[in-house]
């Protein structure tokens, strides 16, 4: 537990903006250490409850191979299974997706030497953070004796001083990509990013080389987006391809994703056509052949005009005899 808050402080100490400028470098050392004060934490809790439980796989668990540091030790997406498990540990969901999105950064790092953006890392290395020190609140310090407590209370408060600030930072970007977007009133085309998870990727304003508006930055963590990508990341269903359920009920191509978040109406995900950069908040898919349809509020049954001239024909022959097909009485 030493180990795993001392390299706690190690991230604080190199994401501190109040200190010094946050380098690519600091980045590094703030990701690698982060993932290892996780690991190293998460399998303290496990030792506790036993300590096969620290094993790729408890069934080939000796004591020999945990004295001499030679096990293949469980993964941290296990580490966190076996914790909510056996363990009955409180992990939400949002927390175990922060610590999977660390370990794939943690990861990328290792293999091409990079990261995401120092911003959004800084975002993500909040809530790991947040989780930790009452990972660390909760389930390990009331195992410690008194003159432990101490030790390991006094190194809580500086990490909770060192998170308010990576708070802070995060929040003032935030604030500060806020003032911009409304200042330009584009918060209607400001959406959700797709990386980061800020509404802060606003479309349709930066032209591009070629003077086309078909790719936008996030402001957040400056991911740069092509139209097509990010249509990619809101198709309805997993095809993988756009097809008629992407048509726009404005420009008729189909560049409409569905599922988005808009910062002018940030309490919902509406559907949003990338090429118009406009939402569509009462369009709603065919109840039939999912198709968008404009349901403007009206209740009952949403259709397409398609599967509404079905209906009605259903609704026609339904009424008559089926031994009378009633042919006779339309002309040719
Ligand atoms: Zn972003
Ligand atoms: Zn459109
Ligand atoms: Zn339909």
């Amino acid at each position: 537990m030493r180990n795993g808050l001392d390299y706690l402080e190690s991230v604080v100490n190199h994401l501190d903006e109040n200190e010094s400028l946050v380098t690519p470098r600091d980045v590094k050392y703030a990701v690698l250490h982060l993932q290892a004060a996780v690991e190293v934490l998460l399998k303290a809790r496990l030792l506790v409850e036993h300590w096969s439980l620290v094993f790729s796989n408890p069934g080939e668990a000796t004591r020999k191979a945990l004295d001499e540091a030679t096990l293949s030790s469980v993964s941290t997406e296990h580490a966190v299974t076996r914790l909510r498990n056996i363990a009955g540990v409180d992990i939400t969901d949002k927390e175990a997706t922060a610590l999977k999105h660390l370990a794939k950064d943690r990861n990328k790092l290792q293999h091409f030497a990079m990261t995401a953006p120092a911003p959004v890392i800084e975002a993500r290395t909040g809530e790991v953070l947040d989780f930790l020190i009452r990972f660390v609140d909760d389930e390990l310090l009331p195992r410690l004796n008194h003159e432990e407590k101490t030790e390991v209370g006094e190194t809580l408060g500086r990490l909770r001083g060192g998170l308010a600030s990576i708070n802070t930072f995060v929040r003032k970007r935030t604030n500060r990509i806020r003032g911009e977007v409304t200042k330009a009133g584009a918060e209607n085309r400001t959406i959700k990013c797709p990386e980061c998870d800020h509404l802060a990727l606003v479309l349709g304003e930066a032209a591009g080389p070629d003077g086309e508006t078909a790719w936008a930055t996030c402001r957040f963590c400056m991911i740069r987006w092509e139209q097509e990508e990010l249509l990619y990341c809101f198709l309805e269903d997993d095809r993988g391809e756009t097809s008629e359920l992407n048509t726009c009920p404005q420009c008729r191509e189909w560049t409409l994703g569905w599922g988005i978040r808009v910062l002018s109406d940030p309490e919902k995900d509406v559907p949003f056509c990338f090429a118009c950069s406009v939402a569509f908040p009462s369009v709603v898919p065919c109840d039939r052949c999912a198709r968008p349809v404009d349901h403007a509020g009206d209740s009952g049954e949403t259709l397409c005009g398609r599967c509404w001239d079905d209906a009605v024909e259903e609704d026609r022959y339904g009424r008559e005899d089926p031994t009378d097909y009633g042919y006779a009485e339309e002309p040719g």
